[in-house]
């Protein structure tokens, strides 16, 4: 069967024939692949010729956002049947430490993971996949044509659970019970600041908002861009960052509450990542999810910097890739998005392409692009 992916020695990306896979142990399930995302951890393994191939392939399938219809099950599988749509997680743990040991691969402690697509893994960029039913999340039938949104979103709400988990140790930042960090209102009272209106800052922005926290998003795009128009439509505010100084930026979000509560950083951008830290409020959280590529020195001053976390009791914290109750709580949340910002997901996925037309999914360079979308085979 055909797959499109990364060549041993080659740069760009290209197709390959590979076997269609057979379920060989009783847990595993056998996945048609519908839709695969593109995002941009594909593009820039293409464009920076980022190969991470296992030692004993030539090859590594690409993708790792994907929705499919389960084809056939093992025997001791018990949460799928043939005919399901589902969504599969990314990461394969160490099978070594604590926390892969217990289903959160995501906080991998030896970094002896593997990832689907990504890292020494093939991936979903092909028509048939196959995997452990622990990896495989159930999708509802009404949100099969969305559930492609599931795998980036899972990164805001990892992203967005440290926030909640590591914040609560100051329940009491407004008199309002309803605003406790376990109760689905418990943005209230609270800022945010979104760094970056990609996909990832979108939907990391869509759960600021379901939260009900005022947010803003910056980033380097003009008004009339759909990106800002989604911002706007999720009752957010846009920020053109080539208008203002990061100091000018923070002052604005500090209103109307007075503190600016919560950074969530989604653009990669090392140098605005780090000046950006001088601004934090008093015992505010940032959450870093960009990851930067290339080398960038630049100067601080470290003793301010260090003083001010301390005296401030900030914390700022890295948040990468999602495990299975992320996906769950996606799937979840997808049907408040929709309830809450109407047709703001489809909206979204601006270009599809079809599997044979790879490359151009690849190169595309459109100033209205957000999400790319490859269908593998239609929905009927
Ligand atoms: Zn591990
Ligand atoms: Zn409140």
């Amino acid at each position: 069967m055909l797959a499109v992916g990364m060549l041993r020695g080659k740069t760009g990306v290209h197709t390959f024939e590979i076997p269609k896979p057979e379920i060989k142990q009783p847990d595993e399930v056998l996945i048609r692949v519908k839709e695969v995302g593109v995002d941009g951890t594909d593009t820039n393994m293409v464009r920076h010729n980022l190969q991470d191939i296992a030692e004993d392939h030539n090859e590594i399938v690409m993708g790792h956002e994907m929705v499919g219809v389960v084809e056939e099950v093992g025997n001791e599988v018990k949460s799928l049947v043939p005919g399901d749509a589902v969504v599969m997680t990314v990461r394969r743990g160490c099978g070594i430490c604590q926390p892969c040991l217990h289903n959160q691969s995501d906080m991998c402690m030896t970094g002896l993971y593997t990832e689907r697509g990504i890292h020494k893994r093939d991936g979903f960029l092909t028509e048939f996949v196959i995997d452990q039913e622990q990896y495989i999340v159930k999708v509802p039938p009404h949100l099969v044509q969305l559930a492609v949104f599931t795998e980036p979103l899972s990164i805001a709400e990892k992203g967005i659970e440290q926030i909640k988990v590591i914040q609560s140790r100051l329940p009491w930042t407004c008199p309002h019970a309803k605003h406790a960090y376990d109760s689905p209102h418990w943005g209230g009272c609270k800022t945010a600041l979104v760094i970056g209106a990609g996909p990832l800052g979108l939907l990391a922005t869509a759960l600021l908002r379901l939260s009900e926290a005022y947010t803003y998003v910056a980033d380097i795009l003009p008004e009339d861009s759909p990106r800002v128009h989604l911002v706007k439509h999720m009752g957010a505010h846009y920020m053109d960052t080539r208008a203002k100084t990061p100091k000018e930026m923070v002052a604005l979000c500090c209103s109307p509450t007075g503190n600016l509560d919560i950074i969530f950083e989604a653009a990669g951008a090392a140098a605005t990542a780090i000046e950006l830290i001088n601004y934090m409020s008093r015992s505010s959280i940032y959450v870093m999810t960009g990851i930067p590529r290339e080398e960038l020195l630049m100067q601080v001053d470290a003793a301010q910097l260090v003083r001010q976390i301390v005296r401030y009791n900030q914390v700022v914290v890295g948040s990468v890739n999602s495990n299975r109750s992320h996906f769950e709580m996606a799937i979840k949340d997808i049907t408040e998005i929709n309830a809450h910002f109407g047709s703001m997901l489809e909206e979204m996925s601006t270009h599809r392409f079809r599997l044979q037309d790879y490359q151009q999914a690849f190169a595309l360079s459109d100033p209205k692009h957000i999400k790319t979308v490859i269908e593998i085979e239609p929905w009927d």
